[in-house]
């Protein structure tokens, strides 16, 4: 499933073929994914142009000149592709429709870029921009982790007290958007930090010191997405499975790679989620 480091990745492989483009059709070709797609939803898209495109948590926004924003979600196994249009070094020519391409933009650059969608788990809605940080999607998500709000103050203040274990709370999409299992269970190797503890039973400093280790851990997953963009674009045009190095997450059995550390990873089940850990090191 994708996480906040793949969708900025497609957002930013999104931008150069969508961003201040004209959409000249939209074509809807089936009646929605998860959820219903909104009325008149090829209509609304089409002979539009795409001012911005932004990220809230892990959905791709594109506000649009008809003062709408089209809210994008890529489920379980959603990708764009994107052809017509020279990308690096090779030409793409406009793909023939592809089984499970469910909404087609042909931009007016001749760009197409298409939604495809195995599991159907994605979804797309429209919402009037001044109310898209309202929508149901996004209304009640805390702080985004690289943003200016997301502060060691706020962390600290957000988990005092809290009884929960460290890796529920920042699994908890009110705390801190856009954080997944993956991302958790990096960030918590990093930290040292087990992800049992008790959220409310840390250390103030250690709680301090998640911060900056989200950051870069999110950081360093965005620019390898970075990397791989420009390996896939050569390849195919195709944007939405990045494979990363993580040191924990799926990792178990293998030795653990803080240095000096002589553990072996251990997976454990929370909350219904695989939690990987170094019982040596994560305290
Ligand atoms: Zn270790």
């Amino acid at each position: 499933m994708p996480e906040l480091p793949e969708v900025e990745t497609v957002r930013r492989g999104l931008e150069p073929v969508m961003a201040g483009e004209v959409i000249a059709r939209a074509d809807v070709r089936r009646a929605g994914l998860r959820w219903p797609f909104p009325a008149h939803m090829a209509e609304r898209l089409t002979g539009v142009r795409v001012e911005r495109l932004r990220r809230r948590s892990k959905y791709i926004l594109a506000d649009l000149d008809s003062g709408e924003t089209l809210l994008v979600h890529l489920g379980m196994s959603g990708r764009m592709l994107i052809s017509g249009v020279k990308l690096g070094a090779f030409h793409h020519e406009r793909a023939a429709p592809q089984k499970h391409d469910h909404v087609v933009f042909d931009m007016a650059n001749g760009a197409r870029v298409a939604f495809n969608d195995a599991r159907r788990f994605g979804a797309m809605d429209l919402v009037a921009t001044a109310e898209a940080e309202n929508h149901k999607f996004l209304r009640g998500l805390g702080p985004e982790p690289l943003g200016n709000t997301f502060h060691e103050d706020y962390l600290a203040g957000a988990l005092a007290g809290r009884n929960t274990p460290i890796k529920a709370a920042l699994l908890d999409q009110r705390i801190v958007a856009g954080l997944g299992n993956i991302y958790v269970c990096e960030v918590l190797h990093r930290a040292g930090i087990s992800p049992k503890r008790k959220a409310g039973r840390i250390a103030e400093a250690r709680l301090r010191a998640l911060v900056p280790i989200i950051r870069e851990v999110l950081g360093e997953a965005i620019e390898s997405g970075g990397s791989s963009l420009r390996d896939y674009r050569r390849a195919d045009g195709e944007l939405g499975y990045f494979q990363h190095a993580f040191r924990a997450y799926g990792r178990e059995g293998e030795p653990c790679q803080t240095p000096g550390c002589t553990g072996v990873i251990r997976r454990i089940s929370q909350g219904g989620r695989s939690s990987f850990y170094c019982p040596q090191c994560q305290r």
